[in-house]
C-alpha cells in the first residue's frame, strides 16, 4: 500500500473487507464483540490473540480510520480519539510523568494553551513558552529533563511558520520527541514526519472531516510508542466512536481534492485582499510578501486554507465586516467546506489580557478566514461589500 500515491492512499488504504464484501468501509456499531470458547475469550483479554473484545479497546472501523491516517501521514501506526484536545492529552499523560518539562510554542490553539499553562503542572509537568520562529529560543529552552517539544505550524491565526527540520534536530540533540499539531495544513499539504517529527496530533474535527459533522482526534507515532498511547487511551477512554470514525473515513477520501482546491481559493482570495485599500497587512503562507514564505513552500506544497488580515479602523471596521457578511459563515470552526470567518481578538483569543494579545500580535482589526470550496469569486463579492459598508 505504502508505495502508492497519497491520493490513492486517502480512498484505498486500511480498507478491511468483512464476508460480506462490502465495498464502502462498514460502520460496526457494537460496544462488544462475541467469543467462541472461554478459552478464546481468556487469551484475547490477556493479549495472546489478538482480535477485538471491546470498542474501548479497539473497533474495526476505527482501525481502518487509524491505518489510513497513518498511512497518509507516513507514521507507522496511529490512534484515534475522541477529539484533537483528548489526542493531545493522551499523547502527554501517556508518555511523560511529574518531573518531565515541555517546550511548546507561544501561538498554540486556546485550549492547549489551557492544558499547557493550568493543567499540567498540577500534575507536575512544567510547560516553558518560546517565540515559534525562533530556533535559538527553543534551544535555550531545552533542560535536562525536557522530554517533548511541541508546536503547530502555520500558527493561528497569524499563519507564522517553525523550521520543522531544525526543531526536530534540536529536539534529537537533547534526547526529546517533537510533536506537531498537523492541523492547519493536513496531510495533503504538510507531512510533517517526513521532515523529522518525531508525533503528528490531529483535530480530524478539522480538514480531515471537511464538512463541520463531527469531532475526533488521532496521534500517528512510531508503533512502539503509539501502543503506549493506546494501553493508555483503552484505559482512560477517551476513544473515538465508531461512528465518528466512519464519517471521517468518508471524510479522507475527499481530503486532497478538498484541501488542494480551498488552498487555491484562499491563495485568490489573498492576492485580491493585498490589493484592497481597507487592508492594511494579509498573512498567507502562500503569498511572496509572507516573511517565511520560501520556507513555508519548502515544507508545505501549498499556502493552506486560513487566510487573515488586518482591516483598517480597528475593532469597529473588522465588526462591520463581521456583521455584514452574507455568505461566509459567523462561526469559530474552520476546516470545513463552507467558508467562515472569525474575530480573534473577541472570540478564539478573547481570554487573553491585551496586553498578551498584543505581544502575541492579534490586533483588533485581524480577521480570519477558513477557506471553503465556494467560488471565490462569490466570497470576494462577499467581502467587498462588506468592506464598503460604512460606520
Ligand atoms: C480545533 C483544534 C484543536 C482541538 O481539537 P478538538 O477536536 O476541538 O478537540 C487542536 N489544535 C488545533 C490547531 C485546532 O484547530
Amino acid at each position: 500500500m505504502s508505495t502508492l500515491h497519497p491520493h490513492t492512499l486517502a480512498i484505498r488504504a486500511g480498507r478491511q473487507i468483512s464476508e460480506f464484501n462490502e465495498h464502502s468501509p462498514a460502520l460496526y456499531l457494537t460496544s462488544s464483540f462475541l467469543t467462541e470458547s472461554a478459552d478464546e475469550a481468556m487469551r484475547l483479554f490477556s493479549g495472546e490473540l489478538s482480535g477485538n473484545t471491546y470498542s474501548r479497546f479497539t473497533n474495526p472501523t476505527v482501525s481502518m480510520f487509524q491505518d489510513r491516517l497513518a498511512a497518509l501521514e507516513g507514521g507507522e501506526r496511529a490512534i484515534a480519539t475522541a477529539s484533537g484536545m483528548a489526542a493531545i492529552h493522551a499523547l502527554i499523560f501517556s508518555l511523560l510523568k511529574a518531573g518531565d518539562h515541555i517546550v511548546a510554542s507561544q501561538s498554540l490553539f486556546g485550549a492547549t494553551l489551557q492544558m499547557f499553562s493550568n493543567l499540567l503542572p498540577k500534575f507536575g509537568i512544567e510547560v516553558s513558552f518560546v517565540p515559534l520562529t525562533d530556533l535559538s529560543a527553543w534551544q535555550a529552552a531545552v533542560k535536562d529533563n525536557t522530554k517533548l517539544f511541541f508546536v503547530e505550524t502555520p500558527s493561528n491565526p497569524l499563519t507564522d511558520i517553525a523550521d520543522l527540520a531544525g526543531l526536530a534536530a534540536i529536539a534529537h540533540q537533547h534526547g526529546a520527541w517533537l510533536a506537531v499539531d498537523n492541523c492547519f495544513c493536513s496531510p495533503a499539504l504538510q507531512r510533517p514526519i517526513e521532515h523529522g517529527a518525531d508525533f503528528v496530533v490531529h483535530s480530524a474535527t478539522k480538514f480531515l472531516d471537511g464538512h463541520g459533522r463531527v469531532l475526533g482526534g488521532a496521534v500517528v507515532g512510531p508503533d512502539a510508542l503509539i501502543e503506549q498511547i493506546y494501553l493508555y487511551v483503552r484505559t482512560a477512554g477517551p476513544t473515538l466512536s465508531a461512528f465518528n470514525a466512519w464519517v471521517l473515513l468518508s471524510g479522507l477520501e475527499t481530503l486532497f481534492v478538498r484541501v488542494e482546491k480551498q488552498a487555491a481559493n484562499a491563495l485568490a482570495l489573498a492576492q485580491w485582499l493585498e490589493t484592497h485599500p481597507m487592508i492594511s497587512r494579509v498573512y498567507y503562507p502562500g503569498l511572496a510578501s509572507h516573511p517565511q514564505h520560501e520556507l513555508a513552500m519548502r515544507q508545505q506544497s501549498a499556502g493552506g486554507a486560513i487566510v487573515s488580515f488586518e482591516v483598517k479602523g480597528g475593532r469597529d471596521a473588522a465588526w462591520r465586516v463581521v456583521d455584514n457578511v452574507s455568505l461566509i459563515s459567523r462561526t469559530g470552526n474552520l476546516g470545513d467546506v463552507k467558508s467562515t470567518i472569525t474575530h480573534p481578538a473577541t472570540t478564539t483569543h478573547g481570554r487573553l489580557t491585551p496586553e498578551a494579545r498584543a505581544k502575541a500580535g492579534i490586533g483588533e482589526g485581524l480577521l480570519r478566514i477558513s477557506v471553503g470550496l465556494e467560488h471565490v469569486n462569490d466570497l470576494i463579492q462577499d467581502l467587498t461589500h462588506s468592506l464598503a459598508v460604512e460606520a
